[in-house]
C-alpha cells in the first residue's frame, strides 16, 4: 500500500512561489487541485480537431475560484491581526470570504446587490455566519462603499484589489502546466473584475521563466507581493482571451458600463477593478476580448452538461460559448489546445438552470405501464 501526503491546500503546495512564511498560520479548506478535463463529445459536435480542456474550478470548496485567493487573503488577514474582512460580492466572493472566515474565526461583512445574486451563493453566505448586507445597488456600487468604508472601519478588503487573492489564483496556472506539461496555446476566462485573467497571467509568467522565477514583464502585477524577480521566459506562454456578457461588457465598450446586465450574474460588474492590468495582460499575450450574449452563455452551459457531463454556472460557460466561437470561425485554429476556466459550480444557480433546461420532466403515473411507456418513447 503505497501513502501519498494528504492534499492540504494551495498555499502548502506551493509555498515557496507564495508570500508565505514558515510560521504563517494557514486558513485553508483544502482549495485547488481542481480537475483539468479534456473534452470528449464537443469537438465532435463542432465538427473541428482541437484539445479543449476545461479547468473545473467550481470543485473547490465554495463551489468556485475565489477560494485559490480567500485562502491568501484571509489567511495574511490573520497574520495582520485583523479581526474582520469585507467584500464586495456578486455573490461568490461572498460565499468563499464567509467560509474562510468561519474556518479562521473571523468576522465577514458582504455586500450584496439585492434579488441579483444566485440562491445558492445567498444560501453559503447566510450559513458560514457572514453579516450580509443586501444594498439597493449593483456589485459596482457595494465596491465603492467598501473601498470607503475601509478607510475608515478595521477591516481588510478581500475583493480582488487585495494582492493576496490574485498570488492565490495565480496557481491555478501552476497546475495547468504541470498537468499538461506545458502551458495552452490559448487559455479562455470569463471576465468581470478581471483579477482572475491577470492572476493566470502572473502565473503563467512565473512558470514560464528560468527556474520558476518570475519575469520583470509580469512583476508590476504583483505590487511587491510575489517571491521571484527577474529571469528570462523560457517555457511558452498561452495567449489570453477574456470572454464578457454582452450586456456586461465594459472591455469591448473600451469604456465603463453604468448598468450592466446579464443572465450571468457572477460577471454582471461594468466598472473592472483590474482595468490597466486585463489591457496589459492581452498585450503581453497577444490575446483578445470578445464578448458572448446571453443566449449563447446558456447554450454553451446547456451543451456542456448534456455531451461532456460537466456542470457550471452561467457565468462560467462564457469561456466556452466564446471558445467554440472562436474555434469555429477560425480565429483559433485547428490543432491548438486550449483552456477554459470553468470559474463556478452549477448548483450555484439553480433557478436559472431549472428555467432554461427545458427539462426533460414527465409526470407520469406509479405504474409499471407508464414507466415501460416512458422508456420507449425516451429511446426513440
Ligand atoms: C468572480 C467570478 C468571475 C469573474 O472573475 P474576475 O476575476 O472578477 O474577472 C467569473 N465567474 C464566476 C463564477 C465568478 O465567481
Amino acid at each position: 500500500m503505497h501513502f501519498r501526503p494528504r492534499y492540504t491546500g494551495l498555499i502548502e503546495r506551493y509555498r515557496d512561489r507564495l508570500p508565505i512564511h514558515d510560521d504563517t498560520r494557514i486558513i485553508s479548506l483544502g482549495e485547488g487541485n481542481t480537475p483539468l478535463i479534456r473534452l470528449s463529445n464537443i469537438p465532435r459536435v463542432i465538427g473541428k480537431e482541437v484539445d479543449i480542456y476545461v479547468k473545473y474550478e467550481g470543485l473547490n470548496p465554495t463551489g468556485s475560484f475565489k477560494d485559490r485567493g480567500m485562502t491568501m487573503a484571509v489567511t495574511k488577514a490573520v497574520e495582520a491581526g485583523s479581526r474582520a474582512i469585507i467584500c464586495a460580492s456578486t455573490g461568490n466572493t461572498s460565499a468563499a470570504a464567509a467560509a474562510y472566515a468561519a474556518r479562521a474565526g473571523i468576522t465577514a461583512f458582504v455586500l450584496i446587490p439585492e434579488g441579483k445574486i444566485a440562491m445558492g451563493k445567498l444560501a453559503q453566505a447566510m450559513m458560514h455566519g457572514s453579516i450580509v448586507l443586501q444594498i439597493r445597488g449593483n456589485f459596482d456600487a457595494g465596491m465603492q462603499l467598501v473601498k470607503d468604508v475601509a478607510e475608515q472601519a478595521p477591516v481588510t478588503i478581500v475583493n480582488s484589489i487585495n494582492p493576496f487573492r490574485l498570488q492565490g489564483q495565480k496557481t491555478a496556472a501552476f497546475e495547468i502546466v504541470e498537468e499538461l506539461g506545458r502551458a495552452p496555446d490559448y487559455h479562455c476566462l470569463p471576465v468581470g473584475n478581471a483579477g482572475n485573467i491577470t492572476a493566470h497571467w502572473i502565473g503563467y509568467c512565473e512558470y514560464s521563466s528560468a527556474s520558476g522565477d518570475h519575469v520583470t514583464a509580469a512583476c508590476s502585477y504583483c505590487n511587491g507581493h510575489c517571491a521571484y524577480a527577474g529571469g528570462a521566459v523560457v517555457g511558452n506562454r498561452p495567449k489570453m482571451i477574456g470572454y464578457q456578457a454582452a450586456g456586461s461588457a465594459p472591455f469591448m465598450r473600451g469604456a465603463m458600463v453604468d448598468n450592466p446586465e446579464t443572465v450571468a450574474t457572477a460577471i454582471r460588474i461594468g466598472h473592472p477593478q483590474s482595468w490597466e492590468q486585463a489591457w496589459k495582460v492581452k498585450e503581453e499575450s497577444g490575446g483578445w476580448f470578445d464578448e458572448c450574449s446571453d443566449e449563447e452563455i446558456l447554450a454553451a452551459q446547456k451543451l456542456l452538461a448534456e455531451k461532456e457531463g460537466v456542470f457550471c454556472e452561467p457565468a462560467s460557460a462564457t469561456s466556452l460559448a466564446g471558445a467554440l466561437r472562436d474555434v469555429k470561425n477560425g480565429k483559433i485554429p485547428e490543432g491548438s489546445s486550449i483552456v477554459c476556466t470553468l470559474t463556478g459550480h452549477g448548483l450555484k444557480d439553480p433557478d436559472t438552470a431549472i428555467q432554461q433546461s427545458g427539462g426533460n420532466v414527465h409526470t407520469i403515473d406509479a405504474s409499471l405501464d407508464a414507466v415501460r411507456k416512458a422508456i420507449l418513447d425516451g429511446m426513440a
